[in-house]
């Protein structure tokens, strides 16, 4: 910087991504780093990044519907297709004020990260990084901003000018590579009818949980996704009674904790054709309700006895919403809550679980989820706390609007604006 050599510290650079070398370029300041002419929205349009660092907020420009955004036109993706060596995220707002009030985190993490990704995709990556506090202080001024106006701006969608930074950096960054090996664990019932058994209805939920605690503490994860496994395991059987016309494609993904890493996985390498497949019925966590009286600020937002979330019903088919309503209006009257499938709604349910990666295909899909709660990701949540009569009426519920789906005579309409489907 400034003809200056600034040698790098311990816990200047967190590793985040799952490529290793040594690496060396110019660093250009590429804003929100997305580049989506078709959204009119484009970092890299005045900026010339190839061979170079890029760097990059977290965050999404105003005017711009994060989900329309596919992955090659952000992140790592977008800064491999311009040509850059090497993704920096500078971290802003929340994210900086953490690392700065924990040092100690800040170290660990810089020495150990682990990230986790399918194998055939990590090939293609850049090697990704995070500045630590001391970096980001030491870039921002270059940047043209302050660690608050930087923070203040992409917490509010502003505008940032993207500009070659006119300083390199040079990186070492080691990684060590384990290959693990898992399964997702799948079945089809085949249908009924002659031609309408070639197109399928999934039903998922995900049979993975947390690790078990290095002192030796146990996730059961009793509801997080024991509740949605058993209940589509019982689907399974009660449909396998009396089959309908499409097949039914049963899916028990895995590593979804790990980052929906068994649903990306069927999505990439589909099981079934997913122009084939009319719908993904996901199930994860649908056996907590909240008791009366229970005041835990962790509990605010988990449903009671009879309410549950249903989020995406509407986002690609409004046929499947109607569907979705009138058979729980016939046989069920759970009540449906919305709050968390408004787009705008900060924690992103939506994308969250294994049915966003048939989302992102144009698959329609119907989340079912109970909330998060006190014990939610606790070695705490376990079986004994499951509302058992919720999880039957829900798992009803979903097994008699996924009969309905797989009996209609013909494939749900899409009428709603594609989203990420356009990929
Ligand atoms: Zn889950």
């Amino acid at each position: 910087m400034n003809g200056q050599e600034t040698p790098l510290a311990f816990g200047d650079i967190l590793n985040g991504g799952s490529k290793g070398g040594q690496f060396s370029g110019g660093i250009v300041f590429v804003g929100y780093g997305i580049s989506a002419p078709r959204l009119k929205h484009d970092d890299y349009a005045n900026v010339d990044v190839k061979g170079k660092w890029v760097i990059t907020v977290r965050g999404i420009p105003g005017g711009i519907d994060s989900s329309a955004v596919t992955d090659d036109e952000q992140g790592n993706g977008a800064a491999k297709a311009h040509g850059a060596i090497g993704f920096i995220t500078v971290p802003t707002g929340n994210f900086l004020n953490a690392m700065r009030g924990n040092p100690d985190a800040v170290k660990r993490r810089a020495a150990t990260q682990e990230t986790i990704r399918l194998a055939y995709n990590n090939e293609d990556r850049l090697p990704a990084v995070t500045a630590g506090p001391a970096l980001a202080d030491k870039l921002f001024p270059l940047i043209g901003e302050t660690s608050e106006s930087i923070s203040q701006k992409a917490g509010s969608h502003g505008e940032f000018t993207p500009k070659d930074l006119g300083a390199t950096l040079t990186a070492n960054i080691g990684i060590n590579t384990t290959t693990v090996k898992s399964q997702n664990v799948c079945g089809i019932l085949e249908g009924t009818d002659p031609q309408l058994k070639g197109t399928y209805v999934i039903l998922s939920a995900h049979y993975d949980h947390l690790k078990t605690a290095a002192n030796g503490e146990i996730y059961h994860g009793a509801d997080d996704d024991g509740s949605g496994t058993a209940t589509v395991l019982n689907i399974a059987q009660a449909m396998a009674m009396h089959p309908p016309k499409r097949s039914i494609f049963v899916i028990f993904h895995a590593g979804e904790e790990l980052g929906l890493l068994g649903s990306l996985y069927n999505s990439d390498h589909p099981a079934v054709p997913l122009d084939k497949t009319m719908v993904d019925l996901n199930i994860d966590m649908i056996g907590r309700s909240k008791p009366a009286g229970d005041t835990n600020e962790k509990d605010k937002e988990l449903t009671d006895p009879n309410t549950i979330y249903v989020i995406g019903a509407n986002r690609i088919s409004s046929e499947l919403n109607e569907i979705s309503e009138q058979t729980d209006k016939d046989f069920e009257n759970v009540k449906f809550d919305y709050l968390l499938n408004d787009p705008n709604h900060p924690e992103r349910i939506y994308y969250r679980s294994d049915h966003w990666n048939y989302a992102k295909h144009g698959v329609p899909i119907i989340f079912y989820f109970d909330g998060v709660h006190v014990d939610y990701h606790q070695p705490t949540d376990t079986v004994d706390k499951i509302d058992f009569d919720k999880m039957t009426k829900v798992g009803r519920l979903v097994y008699e609007t996924g009969w309905r789906l797989a009996n209609l005579d013909h494939m749900l309409k899409k009428d709603v604006a594609a989203q990420a489907a356009a990929k």
